[in-house]
């Protein structure tokens, strides 16, 4: 599916994002306060360390038996009423949503916050197929009023200011409205709370799947889930087939650091068990129950690169920790998934060509890698992706070019200690206080957007060497 921020390269779209100081604000005031509200969980919860690297065993433990684990699930949820549909693409899960759209003369449909829902495109489909989409989470809410894409993983208004909702809120209600979050919950409430009844379809997301019991899990704060869940007649929950977990006391061990990880809550406000559709006797729920486990290419990563990037929670906090997010937001990545996750993600939906810039959008500083509850080493696959774009040379040449010739001085001391004079000779007409500001040529891309440390006046090797003389 084509889209219209792609025209402008990576570049431009972070330079934008670095010029808007409101975006700059909003992310910097959300982030610090994730980062900080994660910190105090995992330091009040001694266990929290052990549950991480059990939920990594459990990940994956869970992929190498995935065919096992999906089977249960498709069986388990069969037997209960439910209906379970196969994805291979996203074209494929589009087509599953609007026939059962179709069949049941679904015209309105109310959705619960889902990053499925989002790599699939499936707004808009819906739109062009005559079903009204109504987002229901607070912050999917403002950006489907202001017809953007969400920012952010767990937080898709991330980006926007109170002020800024204010203005979309009065737009929809046509009067004026105050920028205080109460007054806009209340409005936003108000708002829903019609389209809920009104509902013939509901959709969700699903934060995981449990196999023996054939459990749809969904973890939310605002209670939208729950209503999504059970007011419409039909309840349709897409989900990415890694998201499922062998058992309850599996699932378990995820909640307990999902919500810390997150936003630092111990638990999330709601977490949602459904377990097939309305039964004869029970007062609420949906008439039909429909499950679609949707591959779009994670499949063949079981046996990939990306492998590792199966294990994702999606709970956010690898963006928040990013100095790269940090700085530009979600909306500079171009994709559903932003941050370094986004760009495995990215790369695994939509082939590694499509990430040839953003796979640099990384200091591969780690800081991903240490705050990721399931510690998927995002860096290492980072590296590895940029080491599969230079061999299928899909980098540009001056980039490619410089790689190579680092590299050969890397591999030999004696160039390398040759290199070292001859670098401080070709700087002399750039470099200034020890840096360099403004590289000429292609070059100059280096240093447009930041400075470049010059060539010491003495290497550590000619230091060294000084010093063994000296002793
Ligand atoms: S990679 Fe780890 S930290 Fe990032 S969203 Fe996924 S689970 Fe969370």
């Amino acid at each position: 599916m084509s889209r219209p921020e792609l025209a402008v390269p990576f570049r431009e779209r972070a330079e934008q994002a670095l010029k808007d100081d409101f975006l700059r604000e909003a992310l910097t005031i959300a982030t610090t306060k994730f980062i900080g509200l994660r910190r105090e969980a995992f330091d009040d919860f001694p266990e929290g360390e052990g549950l991480r690297d059990r939920a990594r065993e459990i990940k994956e433990a869970t992929l190498q038996h995935l065919d096992r684990y999906l089977e249960q699930l498709v069986d388990a949820v069969e037997r209960q009423g439910g209906h379970v549909h196969y994805a291979t693409t996203a074209e494929e899960a589009r087509a599953i949503i609007l026939d059962v759209a179709r069949r049941t003369g679904a015209r309105l449909a109310v959705k619960s916050k889902s990053m499925a829902t989002e790599e699939i495109h499936l707004n808009e489909a819906l739109e062009r197929a005559g079903v009204t989409p109504v987002e229901t989470d607070l912050g999917e809410y403002i950006i489907q009023l202001a017809h953007e894409r969400p920012s952010h993983i767990i937080a898709p208004a991330i980006h926007k200011t109170k002020g800024q909702v204010a203005d979309l809120f009065a737009r929809e209600v046509g009067r004026k409205v105050a920028a205080d979050p109460e007054v806009l919950t209340r409005i936003a409430r108000g708002e829903l709370r019609e389209k809920f009844l009104q509902a013939d379809l509901g959709i969700t997301g699903a934060n995981f799947a449990v196999a023996d019991t054939g459990t749809l899990v969904l973890v939310t704060n605002e209670g939208n889930g729950r209503m999504v869940t059970s007011l419409p007649r039909v309840h349709v929950a897409v989900m990415g087939v890694e998201k499922i977990v062998p058992s309850l006391s599996d699932l378990m061990v995820f909640l307990a650091i999902l919500a810390k990880s997150a936003t630092g809550q111990k638990l999330s406000s709601y977490t949602t068990l459904v377990q097939g559709p309305r039964r004869a006797g029970e007062l609420e729920g949906p008439e039909e129950l429909h499950l679609v486990l949707l591959d779009n290419g994670r499949i063949a990563q079981l046996a990939g690169p990306l492998r590792e990037s199966l294990y994702c929670l999606r709970c956010g906090a690898c963006l928040n920790v990013c100095p790269v997010y940090r700085q530009i937001g979600g909306h500079a990545y171009g994709y559903t998934y932003p941050g370094p996750i986004g760009i495995l993600l990215t790369a695994m939906l939509e082939g590694p060509g499509s990430v040839k810039e953003l796979a640099h959008a990384s200091s591969l500083c780690g800081a991903c890698a240490e705050a990721c509850p399931v510690r998927i080493d995002i860096p290492r696959m980072l590296i590895e992706l940029r080491r599969g774009l230079d061999e299928a040379r899909l980098a540009p040449w001056p980039e490619r070019l410089a790689f190579k010739v680092l590299g050969r001085l890397l591999r030999r001391p004696r160039l390398y200690r040759l290199a070292a004079p001859l670098g401080r000779l070709l700087q002399l007409p750039f470099a200034r206080g020890g840096t360099i500001r403004r590289l000429p040529l292609f070059l100059g891309d280096w240093t447009r957007g930041r400075d470049l440390p010059a060539v010491a006046g003495r290497t550590f090797a000619e230091r060294w060497t000084d010093l063994g003389r000296r002793a």
